[in-house]
């Protein structure tokens, strides 16, 4: 090798050795990468670095001393490959054989063989045409010859398209070669197109000029190239996966179909049978990148005549699984500590393994986008009624329930579809909540898409239309509608998923806790090891068939003891519900929320159901719809729910109070002690806790005596109006924690709706009025206030406080990091985001850790 003394410490056109200036964010990862191989001494072709500066002044024409640059390479033929920050930010592809020219060819003619030359100067000349000199690529469509007769023919017509000769002066070459990669970095479209990729405005290109290692040749080793990788990129394992072609250059290995298998292989031959040695030199030279550059590394690399050349390598492409296991085997091989292997997966990535989802090489038929509300994938007919729904899930055949929006009442319809799709709401609207809990699919706020749900019809955008029965696809990862039935992935939580999470559980040092509201969402929670629940709502407990009827008369009754007879029948259901989910989560804190919609939500809406519910309750239809039209409210919302019904109308809490009284005793008896929590919902003054509160505590007397029992409960309220975290300070003293509801507290901060938000989230994340949609990540500035207010106040007051979040919020990175740094206890999401929180919350202590 030549020593070229000029380019070895300049920063901007570097030789690559193992001390020279080089780095990621002055050349590019490929340069990086380069130098840290050739530090391994590992045999890669002599390679010069240029840095986004050097680039940058190419591109604006000021170009470099090429003779100086072609020194050290003393003849050889060169390839330039670019190299950006992020390899995902791509770049104007790599141009090989430069240098070949008419004495080149009849050098090489000598050397390897006039075929082989030919091929390498009909490459050049044909890439050169269509990257540098921007002529039109079906210009050699024509040439059917090979050989030196193909060439000829191939300079014959790049000499009439270009009104010039093919030029010969190999420094002419690469000068024009580095102009135009320069200048196609810096065009407009490829700048939109890694600004999508998330690369910055202002992302620079670094260029790798390296020495061609002639993958073709008649000498008497095998020539050929190829890439070669540890583990399969699908699930992590370990397996030799790559190809192999002789007599090739770059990535042709990856095109061809006569490309050999790399390991010995009954399907075919092998490089491994071809040429042993180098194949055990690839096998221990990959071995050794992944060992020092602690990483799982995909080669590319050239055998001229016998002799292996590492031309670059990559980071191994990976599913979410892939990732999981390649930084698990990482750590137990003692290559990387278990903090890095933590922080080397994305959490939000593990709802790939959580969830199905539509295969990335699957044809995706996009029939609208809306809010990716609930992740994962499946597939299904078109319903529009919850009954349907249930006619499909009875006849055991996939459906999704297509709805405007949907409410309480189509939760059962939910649960029976595979899917749901709504045209209006947002990140915490019915729906969203709803499916993210029940692990659901779904999208929601379509509204590009027109839903007629009376005439069973979806409309796409685009014209097409769909009936009920026709099948569809959600993908709720991505918020995307697709027609017809894509190959969906299965969810896979393997061996090496479970060791991350243990790892995560290690080091983590906030709680994590479910909101679960039915036994099924509780044995989901158990099993992602929630350490509770955190929230459970229940009021969906009265949406089963047999119990609206009893809640319907308690809604209806005049007088308290009518109201209290209906609650009798209704407390030994709720006393069951609790004590399965007490049983279920076996010792671990239950929270259970206090009755906290508007009522109406429980009544009929529509003429058939008031007309069955005059029959059920023995009344005149036009007093049923006079009463339905009476409990209606302009704002239902900011209406008569939550402990404003505990203040008016108490036997419903006394009853609840009673149901889980009875039930911590029921569970007890025979399994591990239970001390439940019992929580009052869109409190705003102090007054409301200390009335709630004197009845609870009567109830709790009261079962005490009757029982002979004695039990414990923490009582706490949920913070989710603004008021109650301003005066968190008088409302601390009555209760053992405070647990913020971030989705009414958002709404309530912004005066902005939950339900309706979704119409208009997206123009306004799009011109900046917000930077994202509030009710999806926690408005830190704003809404972050209000909590770190009501947490300060609280604490102050009562140094004991438990202090969570269980709004939707709760999982998401972001908040935990929040709620983490304000010194909450713990904080609450929907069973499924479970993992991806104790990740999140492993990944910030990790950190810290780190330093
Ligand atoms: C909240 O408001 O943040 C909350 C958790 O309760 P819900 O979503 O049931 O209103
Ligand atoms: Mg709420």
């Amino acid at each position: 090798m030549k020593d070229a003394a000029v380019q070895q410490n300049d920063p901007d056109i570097t030789l690559i050795t193992p001390s020279a200036p080089v780095a990621t964010a002055t050349h590019g990862g490929r340069a990086k990468c380069l130098q840290r191989l050739v530090r391994l001494d590992l045999p890669v072709p002599v390679t010069v670095a240029l840095s986004f500066n050097a680039v940058h002044r190419i591109a604006a024409g000021e170009m470099p001393d090429t003779q100086a640059l072609l020194e050290p390479f003393g003849g050889s033929l060169l390839c330039v490959r670019p190299s950006s920050e992020d390899p995902d930010w791509g770049g104007p592809g790599a141009v090989l054989n430069i240098g070949m020219n008419d004495a080149t060819y009849v050098d090489l003619a000598d050397l390897l063989g006039q075929e082989a030359a030919a091929t390498l100067y009909l490459r050049f000349v044909q890439s050169y045409a269509v990257h540098v000199a921007r002529l039109d690529p079906d210009m050699f469509d024509e040439i059917t010859l090979t050989g030196q007769e193909g060439l000829s023919e191939a300079l014959r017509l790049y000499e009439e398209e270009a009104e010039e000769a093919f030029p010969q002066d190999p420094g002419v070459q690469l000068a024009a070669v580095l102009r135009s990669m320069a200048r196609a970095w810096e065009g407009t479209t490829a700048r939109l197109l890694r600004q999508a990729k998330g690369a910055p405005a202002d992302a620079g290109l670094g260029l790798v000029v390296q020495r061609m290692a002639l993958g073709l040749g008649k000498g008497e080793g095998e020539s050929g190239s190829g890439v070669i990788q540890l583990v399969s990129s699908q699930t992590g394992l370990e397996q030799i996966t790559g190809r192999y072609l002789s007599q090739s250059q770059g990535r042709d290995a990856l095109e061809g179909e006569a490309a050999l298998f790399l390991e010995r292989d009954p399907r075919g031959p092998s490089l491994q049978e071809l040429a042993p040695d180098a194949f055990a030199n690839l096998i221990e030279y990959t071995k050794l990148m992944r060992v020092r550059l602690r990483a799982e590394m995909q080669a590319e690399f050239t055998i001229e005549n016998g002799k292996v050349w590492l031309l670059d390598g990559v980071r191994v492409q990976r599913s979410a699984q892939a990732a999981v296991r390649i930084a698990v085997r990482l750590a137990e091989d003692g290559i990387i500590p278990r903090e890095e292997a933590l922080m080397r997966i994305d959490p939000r990535a593990l709802n790939e393994l959580l969830h199905r989802q539509v295969d990335p090489d699957a044809k995706r038929d996009v029939l609208a986008r809306g809010i990716a509300a609930s992740p994962g994938a499946a597939h299904g007919a078109i319903v529009f009624s919850s009954a349907e729904a249930q006619a499909y899930d009875a006849r055991g055949e996939a459906c999704i329930l297509v709805r405007r929006e949907t409410s309480p009442e189509d939760i059962r319809g939910m649960n029976a579809a595979a899917a749901v799709l709504t045209e209006r709401g947002g990140m915490t609207s019915h729906a969203a909540v709803i499916g993210r809990g029940l692990g659901l699919p779904c999208v929601v706020g379509a509204s590009e898409m027109r839903f007629q749900t009376r005439k069973k019809t979806l409309t796409a955008p685009d014209g097409r239309v769909f009936r009920e029965g026709e099948v569809i696809t959600i993908d709720g990862t991505k918020g995307e509608v697709l027609a017809g039935e894509p190959a969906l992935l299965a969810a896979t939580q393997d061996d090496a998923f479970q060791t991350l999470m243990s790892w995560a559980d290690e080091v983590r040092d906030i709680k994590v806790r479910a909101n679960a509201d039915t036994p099924a969402d509780a044995k989901t929670a158990r099993n992602f090891a929630a350490e509770g629940i955190g929230l459970c709502r229940t009021e969906h407990m009265f949406f089963e068939a047999d119990r609206l009827t009893v809640m319907r008369e308690m809604i209806f009754a005049d007088r308290p003891e009518d109201r209290r007879a209906a609650l009798d029948q209704l407390l030994p259901m709720q006393r069951a519900d609790f004590t399965e989910l007490f049983r279920i989560m076996q010792g671990k804190p239950v929270c259970i929320r206090l009755l906290d919609p508007p009522l109406h939500e429980f009544l009929p809406h529509d003429r058939a159901g008031h007309r069955e519910l005059a029959e059920a309750l023995d009344l005149p239809l036009s007093d049923v719809t006079r009463r339905v039209e009476a409990l209606g409210e302009y704002n239902p919302m900011l209406g008569m729910r939550g402990v404003r019904l505990g203040v008016t109308v108490p036997e419903i809490y006394d009853m609840q109070a009673r149901a889980i009284f009875e039930a911590t005793i029921e569970a007890s008896k025979d399994g591990d002690p239970v001390v439940p929590e019992i929580m009052i919902p869109l409190v705003s003054a102090k007054r409301e806790v200390e009335i709630v509160k004197t009845r609870i505590d009567a109830v709790a007397a009261a079962v005490h005596t009757e029982t002979g029992v004695a039990f414990s409960f923490r009582l706490g309220v949920m913070v989710e109006t603004p008021r109650a975290a301003l005066r968190a300070g008088e409302i601390a003293p009555h209760c053992a924690f405070l647990s913020f509801g971030t989705n009414d507290l958002t709404q309530m901060t912004y005066g902005l709706s939950r339900d309706d938000a979704g119409r208009f989230m997206s123009a306004y994340v799009q011109q900046g009025v917000y930077p994202e949609d509030p009710f999806h990540t926690l408005d830190a500035d704003g809404v972050g206030e209000l909590l770190q207010i009501g947490a300060t106040r609280g604490r102050a007051a009562q140094p004991d406080l438990v202090l969570s979040i269980c709004g939707e919020h709760g999982g998401s990175p972001e908040s935990i990091a929040f709620c983490r740094a304000a010194g909450f206890d713990y904080v609450s999401c929907s069973p499924f985001r479970v993992p991806v929180a104790r990740l999140a919350a492993a990944q910030l202590a990790a950190r810290d850790k780190i330093g």
